[in-house]
């Protein structure tokens, strides 16, 4: 053999040379995108120092007049549960409360959302395009409990929106709903042992806020994972005179057309600039194509996108295929993840089949039931990080061979290929997007990873160039969801102190993410929180949320028959720690995001930088995730579960 003639060391074959090339571009890639003000290079749109920046933060869509004419809500007031976030989460939260039996009184529950109503989400998203990236018989939650069915495989945002309204109306939740409402702090009271949320009530414009506070016997957070719109800070964007708006908060009254309707006639004539080429630029940039007079593209770093196939959902399909039987969506959920985790067995059925389902290194970052825990040697990370590359190969090589069988200009071909493995950035899908830079009127401003220079009052400047718009588009995306180490407050931008006073963001700090499962930590007894680290993620958010919401209302039902249903329920250390060190254990496997691109998954390129220090290093590895991905995490929480018993927790009855 080859090896034998080399007395042992066997030639690389040309796709070991093809994946050392690759990495090396690669890394000369992202070197070009790391900045040193990390986070600092954006602000929250609602923080912008410029007044007319923070107004576009501003809820385009709440019906002030309506929501004004509710009885207010009494400040002071007392309920067994509050939840934070009116989006699926916050929905699959009050519905398994609801169907547990655990708040069938009127004020047992209250939803709190800044939002003007249910949707998350859906609810501030409404930029034309919109429609969810997994399929909508994964995505939306609780198909089999309301028995809707989505019109498309991939269902539009308004569809979307009006499905969360579908389920608060199904569960009655409309009068349980405090909207227009932001929580700025939740405070454990020793004496009373209950929590005091509070609550800024906004009441549209002209209107004075209403502060008041709510008292809760648990809070549950489901304050979503990419909420908060964000800017870069751009020299100048303040002074440019056009209408200027982010894509989370789209202004029709400037663009024409509706949320249901891309007739975007208001462009007609104009010259519009997008920032940005992320999964939102990817649904918007075809829909402004159409209508602007010169679109302009002022790209930083290309998304990878792969084929669609968006299609309408086809009855007989959905009834004898998708809808089958009891428990189809969970089993739905599983196919679809099994595909990303690399763990598909041999013969499977894919019942999804979309090109979600052709990247197995996906599992890069959400784990796979395959392999065993990767111990954190050099030899066995880059021999690990190795594979992985290799897997991701076949797919990033088809999507920039897609690239440039689309893309007709070779040039902008070349700009709009992604030079970073996939599981850097979220993966993309459209079949308009790629095909929109062969309209004649479509412009790629690629940045070389540089990022716009400044803003004037007419328009954006490259490299020594002004480019003219008449309006200008920020889909720049959204605060980090690592942001203060992933700490649960951070993340919710709200402050959370518990037992004696204690701040769960001092406490991410000092000693780094501490929970058990993902979901509580201790020294804040009765509150929970949606899972983001510590716990498993699945390319399916929603079905992380199902998982998460579904294990917190288990141990809150458990909790309530031992405590005679008025429970305090609180995780122990030494149970949280134990969970931290099986976490820190299983870390090795997310090394695989040492060579990513700078972006949201990296807390723009902080989370990479290394340490000196010990100390700062094992607070990292803490904020790790479960490395066998969703199907096996839930398998070790049913098993947990079994025997009722919710170990690891002190119940007791409160005073
Ligand atoms: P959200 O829907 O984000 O809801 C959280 C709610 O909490 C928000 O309404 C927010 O206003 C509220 N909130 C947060 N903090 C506070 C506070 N302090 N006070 C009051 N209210 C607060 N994921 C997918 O899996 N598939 C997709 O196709 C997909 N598409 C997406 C498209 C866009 C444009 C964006 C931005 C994200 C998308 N995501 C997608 C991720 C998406 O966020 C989740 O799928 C999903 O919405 C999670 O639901 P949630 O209820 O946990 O969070
Ligand atoms: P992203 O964070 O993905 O994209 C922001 C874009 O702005 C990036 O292309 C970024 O470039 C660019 N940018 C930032 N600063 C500058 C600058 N100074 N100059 C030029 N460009 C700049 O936000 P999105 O809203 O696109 O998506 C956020 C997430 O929301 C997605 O990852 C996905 O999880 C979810 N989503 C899902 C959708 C779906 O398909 N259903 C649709 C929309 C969003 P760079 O990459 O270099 O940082």
């Amino acid at each position: 053999s080859t090896e034998a003639a080399n007395g042992g060391n066997a030639a690389p074959s040309a796709e070991d040379l093809k994946l050392f090339e690759l990495s090396q571009k690669y890394t000369a890639e992202a070197a070009k995108r790391f900045r040193p003000e990390g986070l600092g290079q954006f602000v929250r749109l609602k923080e912008a120092g410029s007044e007319r920046l923070r107004t576009l933060a501003q809820d385009p869509w709440a019906d002030h007049a309506a929501l004004n004419a509710k009885e207010p809500v009494t400040d002071g007031s007392k309920h067994k549960f509050v939840i934070l976030g009116a989006g699926f989460g916050g929905l699959l939260f009050a519905v398994r409360l609801i169907e547990a039996g655990l708040a069938s009184g009127p004020d047992d529950i209250r939803i709190v959302d800044a939002a003007g109503g249910f949707g998350g989400t859906w609810w501030w998203n409404r930029y034309p395009g919109l429609h969810c990236d997994i399929e909508s018989y994964s995505y939306m939650p609780l198909l089999e409990e309301t028995g809707y069915v989505p019109t498309s495989k991939y269902a539009p945002g308004p569809e979307l929106l009006e499905y969360a309204d579908r389920i608060a109306t199904q569960w009655k939740l409309h009068d349980k709903a405090l909207f227009r409402s932001t929580v700025k702090a939740t405070r454990w009271d020793d004496a009373t042992q209950l929590w005091n949320v509070e609550v800024t009530e906004g009441r549209g414009p002209g209107e004075q806020s209403r502060e008041l506070t709510l008292q809760a016997q648990y809070v549950l957070l489901a304050s979503g994972i990419l909420t908060n719109p964000q800017v870069p800070k751009i020299a100048g964007l303040e002074t440019f005179t056009g209408p200027l708006f982010h894509t989370a908060r789209w202004d029709y009254k400037v663009t024409g057309g509706t949320p249901k309707d891309a007739t975007l006639t208001g462009l007609e004539g104009k010259r519009v600039g997008v920032i940005g080429t992320g999964a939102t630029a990817i649904q918007v940039v075809p829909k402004l194509a159409k209508y602007a007079k010169e679109l302009y593209v002022f790209q930083r770093t290309p998304s990878s996108v792969s084929w669609r196939g968006q299609r309408p959902t086809d009855p007989e399909e959905w009834k004898t295929k998708i809808a089958r039987k009891k428990g189809w969506q969970r089993e739905r959920m599983l196919n679809l993840d099994s595909y990303l985790t690399d763990g598909a067995q041999e013969g499977q059925e894919n019942m999804v089949a979309d090109a979600w389902t052709e990247m197995p290194a996906f599992s890069a970052v959400i784990g796979s039931p395959k392999y065993p825990i990767v111990e954190p040697t050099p030899e066995k990370i880059m021999e690990h990080v190795g594979r992985l590359y290799k897997l991701d190969l076949p797919r990033t090589e088809a999507v920039r061979a897609r690239t440039e069988s689309i893309v007709k200009d070779p040039e902008t071909a070349a700009k709009l290929k992604a030079w970073y493995p996939t599981w850097c950035k979220r993966p993309c899908f459209s079949d308009e997007y790629l095909q929109a830079f062969n309209l004649p009127n479509v412009y790629l401003v690629d940045t070389d990873g540089k990022g716009v220079d400044s803003a004037t009052s007419s328009g954006l400047v490259f490299d020594g160039k002004e480019y003219p718009l008449d309006v200008l588009i920020l889909s720049t995306g959204y605060v980090t969801p690592s942001i203060g180490a992933g700490s649960p407050a951070v993340r919710t931008g709200i402050e959370i102190y518990g037992r004696g006073g204690k701040s769960l963001d001092e406490k991410w700090k000092n000693q780094g993410a501490s929970t058990l499962h993902g979901v509580c930590s201790n020294g804040f007894p009765n509150l929970f929180f949606a899972p983001l680290f510590q716990s498993a993620q699945a390319s399916n958010n929603v079905f992380t949320v199902d998982v998460g919401t579904e294990h917190i209302v288990h141990i809150i039902e458990k909790a309530e028959a031992m405590a005679s249903g008025n429970a305090l329920v609180e995780v122990t250390s030494e149970a949280e720690e134990a969970w931290a060190l099986e976490i820190m254990r299983r870390a090795g496997w997310f090394a695989t995001v040492m060579g990513c691109t700078p972006g949201y998954v990296t807390a723009e390129g902080e989370s990479l930088r290394q340490s000196d220090d010990q100390m700062e290093m094992m607070k990292k590895a803490r904020g790790s995730q479960w490395d066998e991905g969703m199907a096996s995490f839930l398998k070790l929480l049913q098993e947990y579960r079994a025997d009722g018993s919710i170990r690891g927790f002190e119940v007791v009855s409160r005073a």
